[in-house]
C-alpha cells in the first residue's frame, strides 16, 4: 500500500485521539512506518528527529532489541494471567519490587493499571477510600489545577483542568475543584516569578477555605505540567504548596506520568522538587512506551490504611500488571539504570540542552525559552519587548509545528507554546540538530507571519 491508500482507509475508518476528524481527513494523516534511535520514518521516505519521544514516552529510544526480547520471552512463557483472586506472576512481582526500590523511601507499594488515565481513576478512588477509612468521610474534595492534564477517562478529564475537555461530554465527576496554574510567562508577569509562585500557593489555601478546611482529601498536580505546555513552576511554588497541604492535612498526589523515569534528571520529578507525595501515578516512560502499562505508587501512610483497615478494595483492571507489559517495563528500568541514563540527563544532557535551547531566546518571535532536564518550551510572540502574542486566528503554534515536521523535526504546539521532550538517549550532536531544526522552523514561521495582514491582536480596550 502507498501513502494515499493508507490515508484513504484512515479517513474512512479511523477516529484519531484529540483530532478534528474532518480537518484531518481533508489534509491526510502522516503515516509513520518505522523508527530507530531518536528518529521516526514516514511512508514518504522522510526521516524525522522525534523531539517528543512519541508522546513523552519513548525514553530509551526506538528499536531496542532488549525490550523486544523481553516481550518475546514473556509471551512464550506466560502471555497473560490476571492478578485478581489471590494470584500473581513473576513479572508483576519483580516490577513492583523494582519500582518501590527506585521510588522515594516512604513509597513501598504499587497498584498496576493499563494507562496513566486509569492510574488517575485509581487515585481518585484511593484517596476517597483512605479518608473514609480514617473516619473522615467528609474529606472528599480533590483539588487539581487549571490546564493540568491527568488523562482522558472521565475521572482523568475531571481531575485535569483542560477547559475544552470539560466542555465536551460533561458533567465532570463531582467533588473536584481547580485552582490557577503556576504559569509565570502566561499569567504571572505582573509579579516576580517568586511572588507569583507564592500567590499560586495562596490560591490553594483560599480554595481549601472556600470548600471547607475539613473537606479536602487531596491535591493533584504534575511536578512540571506537560501537556499544558512544559510549564516549570517558580522555585517558590512547591515549598509553599507543601506547607499549605501540611497545615490542613491534605494528601499530595504527584502525577509522574511524564516527569517519572528520568525526564527531569531524577527517577521521579518529585525528587527534583523535594516533594514527598502520598501517591504517584505513573505510565508512559515506565515501559518507554513499548507496551501500555501504568500504575499508582502508594506511600506508606495510605498503603498501611488500605492494607490494615480496608478489607476488599473493589477496584482493578483485566490488564493490571499484565505479564508481558510488566516484563518489558522491568527490562526498561534495568536498562535505564545499567546505562546511567537518568544521571546523564541530570549531569550532562539536561544542562547541555538548557544551554543550547536558551540560544533560541534571541529569536525575534521567541518570548521565552525554558527547559528542565530533557523537557523544553518556547513561547511564540509577535513582539519580544511587550511579550504580545500573535493573533489567535493565525495559528502560529500549529504553523510552526507543521513547518518543523516538514523540515524533519517533531516539535509539538500547545497554543503558541512549542514544546519538546526528546528520548533520553539523545546525544549532544542530536541536540545540536534539534536546536538547528527548531531555529529554521522559527525563521520560516516568522517569515510567513510577519507578512500576514493582521499580525497582532487588536487592543481590546
Ligand atoms: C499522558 C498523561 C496521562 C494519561 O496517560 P494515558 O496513558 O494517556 O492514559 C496522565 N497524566 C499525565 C501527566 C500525562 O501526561
Amino acid at each position: 500500500m502507498q501513502t494515499q491508500d493508507y490515508q484513504a482507509l484512515d479517513r474512512a475508518h479511523h477516529l484519531h485521539p484529540f483530532t478534528d476528524f474532518k480537518a484531518l481527513g481533508e489534509e491526510g494523516s502522516r503515516v509513520v512506518t518505522h523508527a530507530e534511535g531518536v528518529y521516526i520514518h514516514d511512508s514518504e521516505g522522510n526521516r524525522i528527529l522525534d523531539g517528543m519521544a512519541g508522546l513523552w514516552c519513548v525514553n530509551l529510544g526506538y528499536g531496542r532489541r532488549e525490550l523486544v526480547e523481553a516481550a518475546t520471552a514473556q509471551l512464550e512463557q506466560l502471555p497473560y494471567y490476571n492478578s485478581f483472586f489471590k494470584t500473581t506472576h513473576p513479572p508483576a512481582v519483580r516490577l513492583a519490587e523494582r519500582l518501590c526500590h527506585l521510588a522515594p523511601a516512604h513509597i513501598n507499594h504499587v497498584f498496576f493499571t493499563g494507562s496513566g488515565s486509569e492510574a488517575n481513576d485509581t487515585v481518585l478512588r484511593m484517596v476517597r477510600r483512605y479518608w473514609a477509612l480514617k473516619g473522615r468521610p467528609d474529606k472528599q474534595w480533590v483539588i487539581g489545577r487549571e490546564n493540568g492534564y491527568h488523562g482522558s477517562t472521565v475521572a482523568g478529564m475531571s481531575l485535569g483542568g483542560m477547559a475544552p475537555m470539560h466542555g465536551q461530554g460533561g458533567p465532570c465527576v463531582p467533588g473536584i475543584a481547580h485552582i490557577r496554574q503556576p504559569y509565570w510567562f502566561g499569567e504571572g508577569q505582573a509579579m516576580s516569578p517568586e511572588a507569583f509562585g507564592r500567590a499560586c500557593a495562596a490560591a490553594l489555601e483560599d480554595k481549601i477555605l472556600e470548600l471547607g478546611e475539613d473537606k479536602v482529601a487531596a491535591f493533584i498536580a504534575e511536578p512540571v505540567q506537560g501537556a499544558g505546555g512544559a510549564i516549570m513552576p517558580p522555585e517558590s511554588y512547591w515549598p509553599a504548596v507543601k506547607a499549605v497541604l501540611a497545615k490542613y492535612d491534605i494528601l499530595l498526589v504527584a502525577d509522574e506520568v511524564i516527569c517519572g523515569f528520568g525526564r527531569l534528571g531524577e527517577w521521579f520529578g518529585s525528587q527534583h522538587y523535594g516533594l514527598e507525595p502520598d501517591l504517584m501515578p505513573i505510565a508512559k516512560g515506565l515501559s518507554s512506551g513499548y507496551l501500555p502499562i501504568g500504575g499508582v505508587l502508594v506511600g506508606d501512610r495510605v498503603a498501611e490504611t488500605l492494607v490494615e483497615e480496608g478489607g476488599e478494595f473493589f477496584h482493578g483492571f483485566t490488564y493490571s500488571g499484565h505479564p508481558v507489559c510488566a516484563a518489558v517495563a522491568l527490562r526498561n528500568l534495568e536498562l535505564l539504570e545499567a546505562e546511567g541514563v537518568v544521571d546523564r540527563v541530570r549531569e550532562d544532557l539536561g544542562p547541555y540542552l538548557a544551554e543550547r535551547w536558551a540560544s533560541l531566546a534571541d529569536h525575534p518571535i521567541v518570548g521565552e525559552a525554558r527547559s528542565l532536564g530533557l523537557m523544553g518550551a518556547l513561547e511564540l510572540v509577535v513582539d519580544k519587548t511587550s511579550g504580545q502574542r500573535f493573533d489567535k486566528s493565525l495559528g502560529a503554534g500549529n504553523l510552526c509545528r507543521d513547518l518543523c515536521f516538514e523540515n524533519g523535526l517533531v516539535m509539538r504546539s500547545v497554543g503558541d507554546t512549542m514544546i519538546i521532550a526528546p528520548p533520553l538517549v539523545i546525544r549532544r550532536e542530536d541536540i545540536d540538530e534539534l536546536v538547528e531544526l527548531a531555529r529554521r522552523a522559527l525563521d520560516e514561521t516568522a517569515r510567513r507571519l510577519m507578512h500576514a495582514p493582521h499580525r497582532q491582536e487588536e487592543p481590546t480596550a
